[in-house]
């Protein structure tokens, strides 16, 4: 496995693999790397000739700088995990050779249609723009066949799989799939994450209450209503001492809108346990 770190010589690799005719599977990531991360990459290696890994954590798309200074980071072991399941190449630039200083500083103007102005959009105002700024960055560089996408951060699946159908990035990426992939989880039940690493060990034992709370409220479908169910979800999860939601929306799957079906639906959940900000979803 070969570790690239500027720019240009990730496009000429990837040049020459495609001139080659071979298909090109993407992994983007910010690193500290756990079974939820080898789950997409494993997919990219099995169903793609060559598959390329990138571990940026991605300043601009935070709009909480404690946040960025204590996102775990840990490159030399993740290439070491990726070097073991069959990846080709690691892209780990620095933020200096990511972007042009300009580029750090302004706003990247993205038009979302609305997807960006509910739920995490609305609670990290800039977040998306972020996510768009740097994924449209590395598909430029990569040109990938297919880049693989975890359902954990179904609003950023969906932003997207609607940013590769825009016209001026349709004409770039031709016929670029994007690969929806299931969440992962602990045994517990709680998601994988790589901020899960920042959780204490009593945090560790009441966090699985998430997902149990979610799957339980699917019994609800058919004696609830959605709004019933949304604060019921809302209701046992506050009353847990150490777990404080900071939004649960059940919503419409393709235009993320709040929906009063279930129908369609999935509920997203994002839970401070302590300082650690936790996401997850359930499909209804
Ligand atoms: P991140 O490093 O958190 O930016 O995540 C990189 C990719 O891995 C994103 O597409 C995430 O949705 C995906 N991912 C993170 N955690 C999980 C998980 N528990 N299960 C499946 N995919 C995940």
């Amino acid at each position: 496995m070969q570790v690239i770190t500027t720019k240009q010589e990730l496009k000429q690799r990837m040049q020459a693999c495609k001139q080659e005719g071979k298909t090109i599977g993407f992994v983007p990531t910010m690193g500290a790397l756990h079974e939820g991360h080898l789950a997409l990459f494993k997919r990219a290696v099995a169903e793609n000739d060559i598959c390329v890994g990138s571990i940026f954590v991605n300043p601009t798309q935070f709009n909480n700088q404690e946040d960025l200074i204590k996102y775990p980071r840990h490159v030399e072991k993740d290439v070491e995990l990726l070097a073991s399941i069959g990846v080709d190449f690691v892209f780990a630039p620095s933020a200096e050779e990511m972007y042009d200083a300009n580029e750090m500083t302004q706003t990247f103007a993205f038009d979302f249609q609305g997807l960006d102005s509910v739920m995490e959009g609305k609670m990290r105002p800039g977040h998306f723009n972020g996510v768009v700024q740097v994924v449209s960055k590395l598909f430029h560089l990569i040109m990938p066949t297919r880049a693989y996408f975890g359902e954990k951060d179904f609003q950023q699946l969906a932003i997207i799989r609607y940013m590769v159908t825009q016209s001026e990035l349709k004409n770039t990426f031709g016929d670029l799939q994007i690969v929806g992939c299931p969440i992962m989880r602990e045994q517990s039940g709680l998601a994988l994450s790589s901020r899960n690493e920042r959780l204490s060990a009593k945090q560790k034992n009441i966090a699985p209450i998430i997902y149990k709370t979610l799957l339980e409220s699917k019994q609800n479908v058919k004696s609830h209503s959605v709004q019933e169910t949304q604060n019921a979800v809302i209701q046992q999860l506050n009353n847990v001492q150490g777990l404080e939601v900071e939004y649960f929306e059940i919503v419409d799957k393709t235009t993320l809108l709040p929906t009063n079906t279930f129908e369609n639906a999935i509920g997203c959940i994002t839970v401070w346990c302590g300082e650690v900000r936790l996401i997850d979803n359930i499909q209804y």
